[in-house]
């Protein structure tokens, strides 16, 4: 009886850990809707689907950020959805159902789809160097709030970004000398005793990174009043995040 019992436990660890590696451990992946199959069957998953109208009208701003945690976590992990990228093309061609909205830099290194996991029809992707907040991103973001059905808004800055680094160092360039001073308001909420406040000084530098993020988000509140009603009546979230060069992690602020 022990025997039986240990052997049935090793075959659910085993079970288990096939189906995370299949990329089983989402609920949006159709490879089997319980994660029960076994790992012969769980080996060839179905692709995962686009976002449909009626899938994101249920979906609710809690949901959406635990889907862009969730994509996140997968892809942290090394185990991507399976896609039929061809498939969503074909899928998306009449309409599109995006559950966010996600503002975030346009570093090489940050391509927010393929760190949050995200496929085509996902999410809207705005990036600008900075994730500084403008009238046309502004503008995208009600469109894909209010008119477009999204669930979510989320601002995402990252560590060592060159964007914030430019600010802190006043870097004067062309139209970047525009773009950067839209950060600068950030950089005197960094509390006083982070010292050196240098773009040297990694700790200051994503501290400022962190402050644009939530001045951006405050912004959003403030020059948006279609979205303002929207966050206040729960019909859309609103969130931070910071993402982790060095990790590949994306840190969602609680408040
Ligand atoms: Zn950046």
């Amino acid at each position: 009886m022990k025997i039986s019992s240990n052997r049935f436990s090793w075959l659910a660890v085993l079970a288990i850990a096939f189906s995370v590696a299949a990329g089983c451990q989402s609920s949006r992946n159709t490879c089997c809707s319980s994660c029960s199959m076994t790992a012969a069957t769980c080996s060839m998953p179905a692709p995962a689907a686009p976002p449909t109208k009626a899938s994101q009208a249920a979906m609710t701003p809690q949901q959406a950020l635990v889907e862009l945690k969730d994509g996140n976590a997968r892809f942290v992990a090394g185990y991507p959805l399976h896609r039929d990228l061809p498939a969503d093309v074909k899928a998306t061609a009449a309409g599109q159902y995006p559950y966010a909205v996600v503002l975030s830099c346009i570093d090489s290194r940050q391509p927010i789809e393929i760190v949050l996991d995200q496929g085509i029809g996902d999410i809207f992707s705005a990036r600008v160097a900075g994730n500084v907040l403008n009238d046309d991103v502004l503008g995208s973001m009600e469109f894909a709030g209010k008119v477009s059905g999204a669930k979510l808004i989320a601002v995402i800055g990252h560590s060592n970004c060159g964007a914030i680094k430019g600010a802190i160092d006043d870097a004067q360039l062309g139209n970047l000398t525009g773009l950067l001073a839209k950060i600068k308001p950030a950089i005197d909420t960094v509390p006083a005793d982070v010292q050196p406040r240098t773009s040297k000084n990694y700790k200051f530098v994503d501290d400022v990174s962190e402050a644009n993020v939530r001045l951006v988000m405050q912004q959003i509140r403030e020059r948006s009043p279609v979205l303002r009603e929207m966050i206040d009546n729960g019909q859309i979230g609103l969130v931070g995040g910071m993402y982790d060069l060095s990790t590949g992690k994306v840190h969602f602020f609680e408040k």
